[in-house]
């Protein structure tokens, strides 16, 4: 199978394959909140120093282990990226695995190329856009949705780690795929996360309690919550099924998952959808479309990252499907001409005028993302009108410090786009979604040699559909509720709305995820990205400016407090940390923020690369974030340092 297009010039690692390598590494295993070995090392802000043996950060600790355990055994950060995907579906089944999809960014240091893995899955070819809506055209709740088959896409990631792998990978399929067996055969201790994660999901419209005494729904119960009562910290959790899902894998390779008996399992399993509730003649348009051929014919895609400039610093962020980076790119240009880090100024971290232009430019940023994003497989996106110096010179121009916009509308684009097409007259936007997912996974990894992976992977909300494959052990995603739940599309061309994000036969829904790296002087000097649904893009966003703008160490610019807006004129939201007296300023310029709850936002993995190649990493104690560091002792065997 060819799984690199024909028109990608770089260049596949798998022929230069290195055969022997003699490595001695010593680990540094630090979990937070005991903190990251960073901090005792002395700051790492951008361009500070740190190790070079390799850093694993990742929002489950036995996860980090066994990404770092990869590099210990040779492989390199795509192979180690790969084993801590695989191992956090045994670990941290909540938020990511192979019943899902995501976008893993890559950089090679040697080739000095950056480019991304997308695994998003796919609709169905029998999905259409209207394919969320009842019998009356009504569109069916998200808790019904979203826990039926009806929301779960062609999942991705397995094929996105062959493509990965096979690749740009040092070690085999099976060998990555080791830890995560052992975990799943031998066994591993529930964390403290995962038994919050189970408790929450048993309860009112829980994604575990859906539907008592249907097989569909009893199957991931059984697994988390044996008789009814949820596994609790510490309990030792062995998952025969994954394991054995796994170790199909690991013998028969990616093909198993695609055709044979997984994949018919999980056609079966989405045909499955809610009934209570449900009218019976309503209940089968709940049951997944998905069928064999959707499966045999999935490919992951590789794609080139968008770049925009910051403060002299290059943002490589994800390209659609996702609208992460567009997003991400957009806020901080629109940001760029305001002295973020001036507190002489009136500016500096968490001051009114600070979270005031922030939250301006996201609204701006949401409103025309509501109208232009979408899988540019299937749409036009005009990408580079989006984010042109000319375009976001006359949206940062609607941004004052010191007032909030009345009312935020999302504007055209397209005459700053060179591909663009001939702008129409009216815009209609469209709704935004309230009800993305807030779970998914983020973690970053660099290997010896500077090869950077920066990974969101995810089955959207937390338990994905709630529906574990029988006999396999892995959940759906219900990521096709990232679509339009009702088509945007309008055909009259005086209101125009080109429906970027309705539902179509093989569309990817459009994402949030943000995988990004920051380069300086063409060398990477820092990779993140976050869950969070829509509030990903903003998470990135603040921990950008307070690596950048307010000049943090990496620990410093997750720990700070974030805030976010997600759509033009709604949902703002803060964590606790901020000055409430600043926050009663924003209150007053009419900023919704008396409504809005503390709450977690994001869980930040990063890597920042230091002078001399040091690298630094940080991980996020919203969730039980950890950080392996190794120390060089060895080298690698045939590493090519171009110092
Ligand atoms: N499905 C979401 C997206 O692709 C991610 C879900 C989440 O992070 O909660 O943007």
């Amino acid at each position: 199978m060819k799984l690199v297009p024909d028109d990608r010039t770089r260049g596949s690692r798998r022929e230069g394959r290195r055969l022997f390598r003699l490595i001695a590494f010593s680990a540094v295993l630090v979990l937070l909140p005991t903190l990251a070995s960073a901090e005792t090392r002395g700051r790492s802000t951008l361009g500070e120093p740190g190790v070079r043996g390799g850093v694993v950060t990742t929002s489950e600790p036995a996860a980090a282990e066994a990404g770092a355990e990869i590099l210990r055994q040779g492989g390199n950060a795509i192979d180690a990226a790969s084993a801590v995907a695989f191992a956090l579906n045994v670990v941290e089944p909540q938020s990511s695995g192979i019943g899902g999809g995501g976008f893993m960014m890559i950089h090679l240091a040697r080739e000095r190329e950056t480019f991304v893995i997308d695994s998003r899955e796919t609709t169905p070819a029998a999905g259409s856009p209207d394919m969320f809506l009842d019998s009356d055209g009504d569109p069916f709740d998200f808790s019904i949705r979203s826990t039926s088959g009806i929301g779960a896409g062609v999942p991705g990631m397995v094929r996105g780690i062959e493509l990965a792998q096979e690749n740009w990978g040092d070690l085999s399929f099976a060998e990555i795929l080791q830890p995560a067996i052992e975990l799943a055969e031998k066994g591993f201790r529930v964390s403290s996360r995962l038994e919050d994660s189970i408790a929450g999901a048993l309860g009112t419209n829980g994604r575990l309690a859906n539907e008592p005494g249907d097989p569909a729904y009893e199957e991931a119960r059984a697994v988390f919550a044996p008789g009814g009562v949820g596994l609790v910290q510490n309990q030792l959790l062995i998952q025969p099924d994954l394991a054995r899902t796994l170790r199909a894998l690991a013998d028969e390779g990616p093909d198993a998952f695609y055709s044979g008996p997984i994949a018919e399992a999980i056609v079966a399993t989405q045909q499955n959808g809610r009934t209570t509730g449900v009218p019976a003649a309503d209940q089968p348009l709940l049951q997944g479309r998905m069928t064999l051929q959707d499966l045999a014919g999935y490919s992951a895609a590789v794609r080139d990252p968008v770049e925009g400039d910051y403060r002299g610093f290059r943002i490589v962020s994800m390209p659609p499907p996702s609208s992460g980076g567009l997003t991400v790119i957009y806020i901080l240009k629109a940001l760029e001409r305001f002295p973020i880090g001036d507190a002489e100024a009136g500016f500096g971290f968490g001051s009114t005028r600070t979270l005031n232009v922030m939250m301006e430019a996201m609204r701006l940023a949401f409103a025309d993302r509501a109208v232009w994003m979408g899988d540019d497989d299937f749409v036009d996106v005009p990408a580079r009108g989006l984010i042109s110096d000319g375009y976001i010179a006359t949206r940062s121009a609607l941004i004052d410090p010191d007032s909030r916009q009345a009312n935020v509308v999302a504007d055209d684009p397209r005459p700053f786009d060179s591909a663009g097409l001939p702008p129409k007259v009216q815009l209609a936007a469209t709704r935004e979604n309230p009800d993305e997912g807030l779970n998914t996974t983020h973690f970053t990894i660099v290997d010896s040699d500077g090869n950077i992976v920066t990974y969101t992977n995810t089955i959207e909300s937390g338990w994905g559909t709630g529906l574990m494959v029988p006999g396999w052990g892995f959940l759906l995603n219900n990521e096709l509720t990232d679509f339009n739940r009702v088509p945007a599309f309008n055909p009259d061309p005086d209101n125009f709305n080109p429906g970027a994000n309705d539902a179509a036969p093989g569309k990817r829904p459009r994402s949030s995820m943000s995988p990004t790296m920051v380069f300086k002087g063409g060398r990477p000097v820092a990779a993140y990205g976050s869950p969070g649904g829509s509030t990903i893009i903003n998470s990135v966003v603040n921990t950008t400016l307070n690596l950048i703008d307010h000049e943090r160490s990496v620990q410093e610019a997750i720990d700070a407090p974030r805030i976010s807006q997600t759509s033009a004129n709604f949902s703002p939201t803060f964590e606790a940390g901020f000055d409430l007296e600043v926050i009663q300023e924003l209150i007053d310029l009419g900023h919704n923020l008396a409504d809005s709850r503390l709450r977690v936002i994001g869980s930040v993995q990063a890597v920042v690369i230091g002078k001399g190649r040091t690298q630094f990493g940080g991980a996020d104690r919203r969730r039980i974030g950890a950080v392996i560091s190794l120390e060089r002792s060895g080298s690698r065997g045939d590493k090519d340092d171009d110092d």
